[in-house]
């Protein structure tokens, strides 16, 4: 096995005296699933680097440098840096981000041509597929459910008109041969989408074989198998990858707060234009945001979803802020507590 064909994008030069490449293809648990010349094994975090030295903890997808051990679990030394990556804030340490899918290059955004279809969660994926560094392809499944999808298109064409959007159903096979070129040798790719929209379907339809399982739950995690068997980052047949991870289907936890301009550039173009910095787009004098709704040059639409966007982004971080202080004062509680019933002599 030859790392490059898992798509190690590395120069030698980073390749540390006696260290081995690899990639992490599963996690669980503290143990990795990993890839490597040697193929497929587990291992674990190096104490030293990982616990001490503070190096970034590996995620699905990451590339890394191991100590290769033939009798047990191979020791991994370091993570190299990331090209792309999804993280959402880590539930357990408050502060703090948490990786969940690493090393990408395309991110399919997959809504329904039926009740999913949704603008407004669109544009959150857009947002989110952005922030990764990843390239954004849309596209929309059922399309034997619909008989007029030029509606969808058009609206698509509003919230996203630089991405490429496809019209696929993988039912009849409409459309399907428009994504095979995005699966590429040594190309990772990843699958955002509520549950329901035909991403198991589709991926299975592509890939000629049956990689997920389209009841909605993966046979892997419902039976917890060793790591080496269950593969969060699947080679297919064609020698594409996918990352398909429970925290991939999270999306909605997500903090979307820094790629918001990104989304929304023309909004916030024009949001800076307004004389005053706090303007509210209300009755403030010189809102360049009220100015464009009036010309027409801005949909009042998208400036909502603009703003509830917004509110969004700021509410999961005050999620975030108000659990830290909520421990805070169950701890400073305690330490009174515990003070209290001190007896001093
Ligand atoms: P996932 O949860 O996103 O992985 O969705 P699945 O692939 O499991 O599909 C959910 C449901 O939609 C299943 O009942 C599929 O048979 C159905 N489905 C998937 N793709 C299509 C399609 O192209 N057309 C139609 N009509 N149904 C589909
Ligand atoms: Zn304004």
């Amino acid at each position: 096995m030859n790392i490059k064909d898992y798509g190690f994008f590395y120069g030698t030069e980073i390749l540390a005296a006696g260290a081995i490449p690899a990639r992490i293809i599963a996690v669980h648990r503290g143990r990795y699933g990993i890839v490597s010349e040697y193929g497929e094994g587990s291992a674990q975090l190096k104490s030293r680097e990982y616990y001490y030295e503070g190096e970034t903890f590996p995620t699905v997808g990451d590339f890394v440098l191991i100590d290769h051990n033939t009798e047990g679990d191979s020791r991994i030394i370091k993570t190299l840096e990331r090209k792309t990556f999804f993280s959402r804030r880590d539930p357990d340490k408050g502060r703090g981000e948490q990786a969940i899918a690493a090393n990408f290059h395309v991110v399919f955004i997959i809504q329904s041509l039926n009740h999913d279809f949704n603008p407004k969660r669109l544009e959150r994926y857009l947002t989110a597929a952005r922030q990764s560094g990843a390239e954004p392809v849309i596209v929309l499944t059922k399309a034997d459910l619909t008989d007029d999808y030029l509606p969808y298109y058009l609206e698509v064409s509003r919230v996203a008109e630089d991405v490429k959007c496809h019209i696929v159903s993988a039912k009849t096979g409409y459309g399907m041969e428009e994504l095979y070129p995005y699966f590429e040798n040594g190309k990772t790719l990843v699958f955002l989408g509520s549950s329901g929209v035909g991403k198991s379907s589709l991926v299975n339809a592509l890939a000629g074989e049956e990689i997920m399982d389209t009841s909605g739950i993966r046979e892997d995690d419902s039976k917890g198998r060793h790591t080496t068997t269950h593969r969060e980052l699947i080679m297919l047949k064609c020698g594409a990858m996918i990352i398909d991870t429970p925290g991939m289907r999270e999306l909605g936890m997500w903090d979307v707060t820094s790629g918001l301009g990104d989304a929304f550039s023309d909004v916030e173009e024009i949001v800076q234009k307004c004389k005053f910095r706090d303007c509210r787009h209300g009755s403030e004098p010189g809102c360049a945001v009220r100015a464009a709704i009036e010309t027409g040059e801005l949909d009042p639409a998208r400036f909502e979803s603009y703003m509830n966007l917004k509110r969004e982004a700021k509410y999961s971080g005050d999620v975030t802020e108000r659990r830290i202080q909520k421990t805070e004062f169950y701890k400073n509680v305690a330490m009174k507590k515990k003070n209290k019933n001190k007896v001093i002599y």
